[in-house]
């Protein structure tokens, strides 16, 4: 057995390089599992299989595979040749076979595997980037439930996910991950009046804030010792990141996660959602994003606000560059203001990045009024 499940993406991708080389290429699709997920799981040979052991064969496909860092898992059921052979070079042709069954050896495992690795995610907030990661998770096979302010129950359901609006009926459930997904204003509130204690003893506790320093300041003084912690920041939102997260910067500071390895494994099992969706992990401390984030992401959104407040309006001569401006008024002005004014009130680095903004602005416009000055003095005095 070969380690696998493929998304049709990465099917295509790997048929594209083994063309590329002029292989030949055989294979077997087999659509298994819930089709809303789309995977499927391939078993392709190259090279000349009736030239070769058929282990010798997969033996190859393996090394390919892992050549292009596929890890996962997939079955030989049986070999379907695609071309003639009076032809040179062989097209390739995916052939699906046979829609996996439910009760089929390598369904039952794959499963397994999966609901080992299934956790339940408990989001707390459940608004509009709460509601966007959760169809992810969903769509990972993980189980999610949720609890916010409001009563998003409806909303819930359609998406698989249980909801709570009384939080200890929510805690009670014993989520392996809590996330929060509050607003940066309401987390102290929220965090403090939760019902902490009936969460399981070991929860993984985790933040998506868009600021840092803070939600790990507060995590690591009101969560109990033996709580995990993880700050994350998705640098992406349900505009940017619609359709894919592939290359979208995930930030992530392991901020206490227990020695023991189901811990570890616990945490980097969650991350890899983000992995496997193609997000950049990066690795920094809470500190380090929000200076850095102070001076990019609360600078754009500064000035995303500024050119919408301007109610700038398309025209019939519009620039590349000003076609960007727009777009940048599209990417922040629809977030909340509370999310902005959290990116200020909770980033200690905002202040000054505001005032440099501020200096930067006065001193264009200073250059700018000090030639028309120079101007009209050499006019009246005839100089
Ligand atoms: P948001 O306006 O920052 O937060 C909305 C969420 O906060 C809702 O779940 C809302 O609950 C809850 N909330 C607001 N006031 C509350 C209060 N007084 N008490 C309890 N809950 C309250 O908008 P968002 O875009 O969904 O962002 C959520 C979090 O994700 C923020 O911390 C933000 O920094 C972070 N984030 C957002 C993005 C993005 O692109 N939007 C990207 C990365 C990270 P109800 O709906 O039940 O009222």
């Amino acid at each position: 057995m070969l380690p696998g499940v493929f998304t049709l993406a990465k099917i295509r991708r790997f048929v594209k390089i083994c063309q590329k080389r002029r292989k030949f290429v055989y294979g077997i699709l087999n659509s298994p599992g819930t089709p809303s997920r789309k995977y499927l799981e391939l078993l392709v040979l190259t090279h000349r299989p009736h030239s070769i052991s058929c282990k010798f064969a997969l033996r190859r496909v393996r090394t390919e595979l892992q050549a292009l860092m596929f890890t996962a898992q997939f079955t030989p059921i049986t070999f379907q040749r695609t071309g003639t052979k009076t032809k040179r070079h062989h097209s390739f042709r995916i052939q699906a076979l046979d829609a996996a069954q439910p009760f089929d050896d390598e369904s039952k495992l794959r499963t397994t595997l999966e609901q080992q690795k299934a956790l339940t995610i408990g989001v707390i907030g459940f608004g509009n980037f709460g509601q966007f990661l959760t169809k992810r998770f969903v769509q990972r096979g993980h189980s999610v439930i949720a609890t916010s302010r409001g009563n998003y129950s409806e909303k819930a359901s359609d998406m698989g996910v249980k909801f709570f609006q009384d939080a200890d009926d929510f805690c009670e459930e014993h989520p392996d991950v809590v996330i929060v997904c509050t607003s940066i204003l309401s987390t102290e509130s929220t965090l403090r009046n939760f019902p902490l204690q009936r969460l399981k003893r070991n929860t993984l506790f985790c933040d998506v804030l868009s600021v840092k320093q803070f939600p790990k300041q507060l995590f690591t003084q009101l969560l109990p010792d033996n709580f995990d912690i993880l700050c994350l920041h998705p640098m992406f939102g349900p505009d940017s990141g619609k359709d894919s997260w592939k290359n979208l910067p995930l930030v992530f500071d392991k901020v206490r996660i227990g020695q023991d390895s189901l811990r570890a494994e616990r945490c980097a099992n969650f991350l890899e959602i983000f992995e496997s969706e193609g997000c950049r992990m990066v690795e920094m401390s809470c500190e380090e994003h929000d200076r850095q984030a102070a001076s990019s992401q609360f600078i754009t959104h500064t000035v995303g606000r500024m050119l919408g407040t301007m109610e700038l309006a398309e025209t019939t001569i519009s620039t590349k560059g000003f076609e960007s401006l727009r777009s940048l008024v599209d990417n922040t002005y629809n977030d909340s203001f509370e999310l902005y004014y959290g990116l200020f009130m909770y980033n200690k680095n905002a202040t000054t990045e505001l005032s440099r903004l501020e200096f930067a602005f006065a001193k264009v416009k200073s250059e700018l009024f000090d030639r028309l000055h120079e101007r009209i003095r050499n006019d009246v005095f005839d100089e």
